[in-house]
């Protein structure tokens, strides 16, 4: 998985012309001040969560296959830890940069406060192409880069978990390392682990299950019967090609999926299972046999009921916002709408339920996977799917309450339910010393 990853931070070449795209830092900064506007909390409150309370950083040295010695910079962030210890992705990637990290790690405050799991936010990599690494190198890396953040992370402190670039073995090694050197078994060290040392059942899907279980939620609340709601999926890996072949189980009408490569489109439903997803034959969409083609561009603008952006961030811009035709949004990537889209889409009465909400499974079956670690007991996987139905109904409904409440946005309500909890706990607590 990637959990909580985004990739906003990545200009789109659609958004060239008219809009930079918001770094991640900005966008958490706009959120904050954004759902303080609407509550009354103590300014000091939101002053401490303008700030990560520790950033660390690490040099990492990787002696190469050939013997050459590299050495690479990695980077934790912990944003904020009042509700929990820190939560969030490790990732392998060239652009990963401090300001990187610290956005993405308030990112994963605001998501874990809105699930009201018992984490705060925290986000870290390596700056490095995962590409030029072989099996070998990519392990070293790892386990070296787990012992610089050892005094940093453990299961009461930062519990990281995979991200873009690293992956359920990645976790493996940097759980083993971890454990090798605190001389016992830590598994709840980590999340996104395999099953066999510790992982959950059911963590893979889970990002696509929750967007699934939102856009039925969603589609409900706007009385659309999900038998006759037709839906558009742009991007088919973990998340889109698991929301899509969820909601066509529960009789949705999936009538376009897209990789990066374009989209199938088929007016009366596609098979989703038929289609190959990224994880089964990667970018392999547009083999499958479909009475019509459409870039990616064009599967954003189909008349559609529910279109689900699952692919990567600032994909609707201010440039195309005006073009949606959907009357839901549900956002499966992180970051898929940008600032100058969202009003364009508020305006035109078009609803985006929003990131931090709709693909927040992950990080809660990451919760999951923390309990059953720490309890040494593990979970079938029809309880995995039971609680995390539970689990986005109660945040669903918590996110609804404040949309009738207030007359605002369902952004702007997750981000007040968040901030809500965030500040009490902070109030309740108090400044120390
Ligand atoms: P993935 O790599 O499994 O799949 C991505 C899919 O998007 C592939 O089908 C790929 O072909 C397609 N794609 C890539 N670039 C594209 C482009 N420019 N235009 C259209 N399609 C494109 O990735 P994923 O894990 O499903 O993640 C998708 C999004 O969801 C990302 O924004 C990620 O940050 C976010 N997310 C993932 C998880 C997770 O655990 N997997 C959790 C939360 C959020």
């Amino acid at each position: 998985m990637s959990s909580g990853t985004v990739e906003n931070t990545e200009p789109k070449e659609s958004d060239e012309k008219t809009e930079e795209p918001e770094s991640a830092l900005e966008t958490a900064r706009r959120q904050l001040e954004h759902a303080a506007a609407h509550l009354d909390v103590d300014s000091g409150v939101i002053e401490r969560l303008k700030h990560p309370t520790k950033v660390h950083r690490v040099a990492v040295p990787l002696e190469r296959d050939d013997g050459e010695v590299e050495v690479f910079t990695g980077y934790r962030a912990q944003h904020d830890d009042v509700r929990g210890p820190y939560k969030g992705g490790l990732r392998f990637h060239p652009h990963v940069s401090e300001e990187e990290c610290v956005g993405l790690s308030m990112w994963m405050t605001w998501k874990c406060a809105v699930m009201d799991l018992p984490f705060g936010g925290g986000k870290g990599g390596v700056v490095v192409d995962p590409k030029s690494l072989s099996s070998d190198e990519k392990e070293k890396l790892t386990r070296r880069f787990a012992e610089e953040l050892r005094p940093f992370i453990g299961p009461k402190k930062d519990i990281p978990a995979p991200d873009m670039g690293t992956d359920a073995q990645t976790m493996a090694w940097f759980m083993d390392a971890y454990s090798m050197q605190e001389g016992e078994t830590i598994p709840g060290v980590v999340t996104g682990k395999p099953p066999v040392v510790g992982g959950s059942e059911g963590r893979d899907e889970a990002p696509g299950r929750s967007v699934a279980i939102i856009a039925r939620e969603a589609a409900d609340y706007y009385d659309y019967d999900l038998e006759e709601t037709t839906v558009a999926v742009q991007g088919f890996g973990s998340v889109g090609a698991n929301a899509a072949r969820l909601l066509d189980d529960w009789g949705a009408t999936v009538v376009a999926v897209s990789d990066v490569n374009g989209a199938i489109y088929d007016p009366d439903g596609l098979d989703t299972r038929s289609v190959p997803s990224h994880e089964e034959e990667p970018e392999a969409v547009m083999t499958h046999d479909a009475p019509q083609k459409l870039s990616n561009e064009k599967i954003l603008e189909l008349d559609v009921d529910v279109l689900v952006p699952a692919a990567v961030g600032n994909v609707i811009t201010a440039d195309n916002a005006a073009d949606v035709e959907a009357d839901i949004v549900v956002e499966g990537a992180n970051g898929p709408t940008t600032f100058a889209a969202d009003s364009i889409l508020q305006e035109r009465g078009v609803q985006v339920v929003p990131d931090i909400l709709a693909n927040a499974g992950g990080v809660t079956v990451s919760y999951f996977e923390w309990l059953q670690d720490i309890n040494r007991r593990q979970w079938s996987l029809e309880r995995v799917n039971d609680e995390l139905e539970s689990h986005m109904l109660s945040a669903w409904n918590d996110v609804r309450a404040e949309v009738q409440a207030r007359d605002v946005s369902w952004r702007d309500a997750a981000y007040i339910v968040a901030l809500s909890r965030i500040a009490e706990a902070k109030s309740t607590r108090g400044l120390w010393p």
